[in-house]
Order: structure tokens, then sequence, then C-alpha cells
């Protein structure tokens, strides 16, 4: 039996119900056979079979109150999966789909990401499946409170510093963070994605859209191009969406789509920056549909999701650039091949695993310049890492100190993969450079610090 298949063997007869995280597994698990060869010292001290293994789940009771006095239970996770390299780190999401599976699927990434990023930080995810959608401010500050009133014994600023994902932003760590340091009576770093007066770091919203530009420009520039005058598909509208239309418009390109999960938008004009304050406006502060934009603009048509479809529309129009800024599993096999016969060859994923491994297997068949999330997103981490750095020496860096170390720490990330699959004899492939980068330093530190 092969190594891969007797991984996942494993994994899948312990972890049953859990395809989101088999998905995460294998894609990894399958770059990894290339090390395992050359590393025969790993297989001996089950590095792989200790790495699929979370340290530590907490799975708990959120009942909290609505406004009008009915009781409400959601279901709260923090997957703690690795600490070889540093405390763990990772977002919290607030999405009625999130379920444990969803969590370990993206705290397995994350553990990757982290040690990509140069930073010492390990890997966690949680969140709940409370849907903030709907919801008043009261209510979200509730159940803020009601999911920190069981994780704040979890976390610890030397321990597990959890920020924003889906359904996360700067509203809800505002709320988590009042209520940690009420309990504990300690101000500390125990969050990142604070705001600005509180310890937060500037650029930390950026972040992560940022980074996956900038990756995508490090990897246009493997072919001597750039983004200017590039046509790009940004999928989602939520913070990843926002500021990466916002880096594509600073470095000369044009976004024609955005969207959430109601449908998107389609604007050949190209979304200027006015129209991408009009976004800003509709979703982080009047929290609107995409739909709205339409009315606003006429040069643009909506389409409304169609679950029926077997693929997206939105991967279906001309253009250079693709960046899936939503969810997991939001392009497919089709939609990947659309992609392609539309001419798109440059993707960056600001989502995590938005591709399904069809789709992945076509971007590299078709040599797509195809940036996994692990590497292409991992910009929000870094800055929350420097958010961190910046706690600890009790001082705030500048916009451009910030944004400068994102770039360069964005590069360094494009480097590692690229080195990595050189020196393991898949060229070009960003997935195997990313997954072997970041797996060999968590390797050797697991090897360094014996069987725990
Ligand atoms: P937000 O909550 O700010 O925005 C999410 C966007 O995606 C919204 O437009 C939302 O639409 C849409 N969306 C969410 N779930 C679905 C779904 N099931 N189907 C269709 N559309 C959906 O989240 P972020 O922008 O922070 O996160 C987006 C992605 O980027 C996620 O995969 C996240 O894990 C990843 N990421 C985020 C980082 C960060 O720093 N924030 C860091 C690294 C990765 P609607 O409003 O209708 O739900």
């Amino acid at each position: 039996m092969s190594f891969v298949s007797e991984v996942m063997d494993q994994v899948i007869a312990k972890n049953p119900s859990e395809p989101e995280f088999h998905q995460a597994v294998e894609e990894v698990v399958s770059s990894l056979a290339l090390v395992i060869e050359r590393h025969p010292e790993f297989r001996a001290a089950k590095i792989i079979e200790r790495i699929v293994e979370p340290e530590r789940v907490i799975m708990f009771r959120i009942p909290w109150v609505d406004d009008q006095g009915d009781v409400h239970v959601n279901r709260g996770f923090r997957i703690e999966m690795n600490s070889a390299i540093g405390p763990y780190k990772g977002g919290l999401r607030f999405h009625p789909s999130v379920n444990l599976g969803i969590l370990k699927f993206l705290a397995f990434e994350q553990v990757f990401k982290n040690s990509l990023t140069t930073l010492p930080m390990g890997g966690g995810k949680g969140g709940s499946d409370f849907d903030p959608k709907g919801k008043s401010d009261n209510e979200v500050m509730r159940f803020c409170q009601a999911f920190m009133s069981e994780i704040y014994r979890h976390v610890g600023q030397f321990t597990d510093v959890p920020a924003g994902d889906i359904g996360v932003g700067g509203r809800e760590i505002g709320y988590l963070f009042g209520y940690y340091k009420k309990i504990v009576n300690e101000f500390t770093g125990v969050l990142t994605g604070k705001g600005l007066n509180w310890g937060g770091s500037l650029i930390r919203p950026e972040a992560t859209g940022y980074g996956a530009v900038y990756f995508a420009a490090e990897m246009l520039s493997t072919r001597g191009e750039t983004l200017e005058g590039k046509t790009c598909l940004v999928s989602g509208s939520g913070n990843v969406a926002q500021f990466t239309t916002e880096k594509v418009l600073d470095l000369g390109g044009k976004v024609v789509t955005l969207s959430d999960s109601s449908g998107y938008i389609y604007d050949p004009d190209g979304i200027d920056r006015e129209k991408l304050n009009y976004v800003m406006d509709l979703k982080n502060i009047r929290r609107g549909r995409i739909k709205e934009y339409v009315e606003k603009y006429k040069s643009a048509t909506y389409f409304a999701s169609d679950p029926g479809l077997d693929h997206n529309p939105l991967w279906n129009h001309k253009a250079d650039c693709a960046f899936p800024s939503a969810t997991q599993n939001e392009i497919n096999g089709k939609d990947a091949q659309n992609l392609i016969d539309n001419g798109i060859y440059v993707i960056s994923e600001g989502a995590n695993m938005p591709t399904t491994p069809d789709g992945v297997d076509l971007f590299l068949e078709n040599k797509v310049l195809y940036g996994p999330g692990k590497a292409a997103n991992a910009g929000g981490v870094a800055v929350s890492g420097l958010e961190m750095t910046q706690n600890s020496m009790r001082l705030s860096w500048s916009r451009e100190e910030v944004d400068n170390k994102l770039h360069q720490i964005m590069k360094s990330i494009h480097k590692a993969c690229v080195e990595a699959s050189d020196t393991y004899g898949t060229p070009g492939n960003y997935v195997n450079g990313a997954n072997i980068a970041g797996f060999l330093k968590v390797a050797r530190a697991m090897m360094d610090q014996g069987i725990v």
C-alpha cells in the first residue's frame, strides 16, 4: 500500500464524516510523499501520524438570549492543532455551516501556513455555528460574551491567540476582547485584529487581501509580467475580497466581479475606488447584500445564486487573474475548466481551500500560476504575528512599516515555495512547494522536542 493511502485510510477511519478535513490532509500528504522518501527519520518518529492529530479539541455549549428574551443554544469549538513552533494561532469563524470537520481542516491548513510566514506561530482554529446575519449588535455582543465565558480558560498570549475569519470582524473581536479583559482582569494580546486604539496593528484588516495580491504579483514576475492592465475576477465581498480589490487597483489592474452567498455582480467597467467605497459601506456598515450594487451602478448586472447549476457562473467570464475570496470549495472541476477556457492563468487564493482537488489538478496540468491558500492568504496571519510582536514591545509601527514587512513576508513565502518545489523535483508546483516548505520547519521542531 502506498504511503498516501496508508495515511488516508487511518485518517478517514479515525475522523468519519469530516470530508473537508480528509481533503485538506490528502492534499498535504500527497505532497509529503516526496519528503518522506528522503527523510525516513520522520517516518520512524511518526511525524505524519502526529501532525494529523490535533493536540487538543475543545467543544462546548454556548447558550445566549436574543432581544426578545428567547434562549438559543449554539456549539463552540477551538481546535489546538500544533504548537511545535509557537502558540496556537488562527481565526474564529461564525457561520451556520461551521462544524468540527471544517474547523479541523482549517486548523490543519493553518499549521503549514503559519510556518510559511517565518514567524513563530503554531496552528489553531475555532468558531461556532452561530449566524451573525440579521442579528442586532446587542445580540452579537451577548453571543461573543457567552463564547468567551468558556474559551477564556484555554486561550492566552503565550498559549493560543485567536483572530477573525468569516463572520468575525472588528466588531466581534472588540466584544470578545472586552469580555476576556473583564473576566481575566488582564490587558494582554490574547486576540489579534484588535482596534487601533487598543492594541491593534495598522494594515491588519488589509493584510489578507493585500497579501494575496502581492503573491499574485510575485507569481507573475516569474514570467516577467505585472498586474498592470490585468482583468481580475474576485469572489466574496467581505474583508478579504474588499482589500484584494483595493490592492489590485493600486497595482493597475481591474476587478469586474464580487459576490456574497446570495449571488454575484459583474461590472465590465471595473470596480473603481468610489464603487469599492460603496461596497465597503454596504457590507461593513449597512450590512446589506451585494445585489444592491446594481441599483447604484447601472453598468453592472446581478446574477442570483442557482444551487441547481453544476458550476458558478462568476468563474465564467473572460479575465487574466482570479482571486477566490469567499469560502472553501467554491471552484469545482467545471469552474476550473471554465477559468482556463476564459484565459485565466493566475489564481491566487484569498480563501482557504476554495478549489476542489479535481480543480487543483486541472490548474497544475495546464501550468496555471496557481497560488494555494496556505501560501497566498498567509498575509493575514503574518500581520497578526506582527500585531503580537507590537503588543509585546508595547509600541505601534507605522502603516508603511507594517505594509513593507507584509510585502517582504509574501515575497519570502513565494521564494520558499519555489525553492521547495524545485528541490523536490516539481518546479512551478506551488502546492507541493507550500506544503513541503511549511511542513519541514514544523517537522524539524517536532523532532527536536521529542515524543510529545
Ligand atoms: P467575511 O465574513 O468578511 O466575508 C466572507 C464573504 O464570503 C462574504 O461575502 C460571504 O457572503 C461569502 N461567503 C461566506 N460563506 C459563503 C458560502 N458558504 N457560500 C458563498 N459565499 C460565502 O470573511 P473573510 O473575508 O474574512 O474570509 C473569506 C475567506 O478568506 C474565508 O475562506 C477565510 O477562511 C479566508 N481567510 C480570511 C482571513 C482573514 O484575515 N480574514 C485570513 C486567511 C484566510 P455572505 O455575507 O452572504 O455570507
